[in-house]
């Protein structure tokens, strides 16, 4: 039993990275991801969003070239 729960443990701090990366640094909650592809300079732009805290988290652009 020991065991599995260090198991867990190393497991919980990986998700908790990838946590951070895709959840609301305030209250947690999953992000939601929007792509906007714009064809004529083919750049795309990402923005994450907090549902919860309706607040806009990052946005980040892209060049397809
Ligand atoms: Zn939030």
């Amino acid at each position: 039993m020991d065991r599995n729960k260090e198991y867990l443990s190393e497991k919980k701090e990986h998700e908790a990275f990838l946590i951070d990366q895709n959840h609301c640094c305030l209250c947690g909650t999953r992000l939601s991801f929007k792509h906007l592809v714009d064809f004529e300079t083919l750049k795309i732009q990402e923005d994450a969003d907090c549902p919860k805290c309706q607040i806009r988290l990052k946005t980040k652009n892209y060049s397809l070239q």
